[in-house]
């Protein structure tokens, strides 16, 4: 198959969820659906390792599993779809942000008892500011949840985005009789089990004007047929283009547990998702179908032997064709590397890949020559933008315990700040203690047991009094000058000597951003 033909068959999402709504389960099922029937026990693995994410020790156990997990790759109706997992709250770090950069699109999972919880939306956030297309999938129809239309106007109001019900369920909970297809004017009967691994044998009725439906379901098709025709009546047409520009979400019922409405999220994929698109570089734009390769590293993970200190970079390709043995150029140092044990994570086995095409996730082992943010070409110099690091949110103070291991200190944190692990922060102000920068609380923990076994550092955390970080710059380099100046004791650089405003309450960065207008804050920091 040529090169476009290729891309135009990959289809790459995260699934993004609270914590419980079932996105490991969606997973599960979309894997049996799609016929990679032997994977299911090894995403159940990782779930379990899950449950000790404060142990550090035990994460690091499974952290060979987490790998292998947390992208996956399976064919569908004859197109190669790689579903990338995005961290539970636990283990909630910047990486999650990340993952949704090598992405074109994202499914959504709700729990229909708890609607729209923070963990999501806060994932949400980053994919508007992407123009992400989601795909949203309401799960749990077989308990007793919410009323779906509170649920279409709440995932509205959060996601600032008109929600399009592919489909609408009949019932819930022990009145749950299927769903009813919108645009194919049918209902699906639903049958709970876990035997299903298509929806080839389901009861299919069609009309939502069929007495016979009516009869059969009573008052739960009453109610839904009023809701439908509310729909129909208040609802925009589904509008594809407005779909891919991240203003529309197709909405979609099911279970995920009994088998039910995974089918249609998996056909969603392949009839609405995008398939591989542009990526924006300083120096030009790159196409997805380009004969020449070209990826981007956007998390890196120390593997499972520490001893080793060996890591696996994963590189979503960004254009072209991935092939063993290949030489390639690593574009931020210019070094030449010739990868021959690359894994894909087909069917979760980890397996030597062969060959790879733009939307496609690959894993390379290595000794620390490829960072975050890195770019692969066959000898072109490229710079792609968007691999963006965000303010953290959480703020620690670190110091060595023992004084003689302070440049032990620095290296190892240089190190872990390069891969991404944490945020490290240097004070303006002299004598100042480094400041670690976090999105979530485990990042803290990680950091200080890796600089123990991996640097030989006793680091001693302590609380620090700044709860956000913005970085700055201005046109007038004399502005920024004189606002460097009054404000040192809340400035700090960054591992790559961006300057940052540290403030302790989000009143002190009002204050500061009324002060000194010709000073430009920013959330979040591209790569380079
Ligand atoms: P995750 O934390 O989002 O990955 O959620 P899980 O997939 O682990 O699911 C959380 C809990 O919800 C588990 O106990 C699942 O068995 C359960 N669950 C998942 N899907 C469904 C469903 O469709 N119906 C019901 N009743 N429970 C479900």
């Amino acid at each position: 198959m040529s090169i476009p033909d290729e891309v135009k068959r990959r289809r790459t999402f995260a699934i993004i969820s609270h914590p419980d709504a079932g996105k490991t389960t969606l997973t599960e099922k979309l894997l049996l659906f799609a016929g990679a029937i032997q994977i299911a026990g090894s995403v159940k693995a990782r779930k379990a390792s899950r449950h000790a994410a404060s142990d550090w020790m035990e994460i690091e156990k499974q952290r060979g599993i987490s790998v292998a997990s947390s992208v996956m790759q399976m064919e569908y109706r004859d197109c190669v779809i790689n579903l990338l997992d995005t961290p539970g709250h636990q283990d909630f770090s910047e990486d999650t942000y990340r993952v949704l950069t090598a992405v074109d699109a994202a499914l959504m999972v709700i729990d229909a008892a708890n609607g729209v919880e923070p963990q999501t939306i806060r994932l949400l956030q980053v994919c508007r500011a992407r123009n992400t297309p989601i795909i949203t999938f309401v799960n749990k129809l077989d308990r007793e949840v919410r009323e779906p239309l509170d649920l279409v106007s709440e995932i509205e109001d959060h996601l600032g985005m008109e929600v399009i019900p592919f489909s609408w369920p009949v019932g819930m909970g022990r009145s749950f009789g299927g769903v009813f297809d919108i645009r194919r004017d049918q209902m699906r009967v639903f049958r709970a089990g876990e035997a299903r691994h298509s929806n080839e044998n389901d009861e299919l009725i069609p009309g939502l004007e069929n007495p016979e439906i009516a009869k059969r379901f009573g008052s739960a098709f009453t109610k839904a047929h009023e809701e439908i025709e509310l729909i129909k009546e208040a609802s925009p047409e589904f509008d594809h283009a407005a779909f891919l520009a991240g203003k529309q979400t197709p909405m979609f019922f099911g279970s995920a547990i009994n088998n039910f409405g995974v089918q249609e999220v998996l056909d969603a994929l392949v009839d609405l998702a995008p398939s591989p698109g542009p990526r924006t570089a300083l120096q030009r734009e790159v196409q997805p179908d380009e004969p020449k390769f070209s990826g981007v590293v956007f998390k890196v993970q120390a593997n499972m032997d520490p001893a080793h200190r060996d890591r696996v970079a994963f590189v979503r390709v960004s254009s072209g064709r991935f092939e063993r043995g290949m030489r390639l150029k690593v574009a931020r140092t210019g070094k030449e590397i010739r990868p021959n044990n690359v894994v894909s994570f087909l069917s979760q086995r980890r397996e030597l890949l062969d060959e790879a095409y733009a939307g496609d996730i690959i894993g390379i082992p290595n000794h620390g020559v490829l960072q975050l943010g890195d770019v692969l070409t066959e000898g072109e110099s490229l710079q792609f933008t968007g691999l963006p690091f965000f303010a953290p949110e959480l703020f620690q103070a670190v110091e060595v315990k023992d004084p003689l291991r302070t440049k032990q200190l620095r290296i190892g944190l240089t190190q872990l700040g390069e891969e991404g692990a944490i945020q490290v922060f240097r004070p303006q102000a002299a004598g100042g203690a480094l400041l670690l920068g976090a999105v979530g609380q485990l990042q803290f923990e990680v950091v200080a047991h890796r600089l123990k076994t991996e640097y030989g550092v006793e680091a001693r955390l302590m609380p620090s009094r700044y709860t956000m970080a913005r970085w700055f710059t201005a046109e007038d380099p004399k502005a920024m000058r004189k606002f460097m100046d009054s404000n040192a004791a809340n400035i700090a650089h960054d591992v790559v000597d961006a300057p940052a405003f540290l403030a302790s309450s989000p009143a002190q960065l009002r204050v500061a951003q009324e002060l000194y207008p010709g000073i430009t804050f920013h959330a979040m920091r591209e790569h380079g």
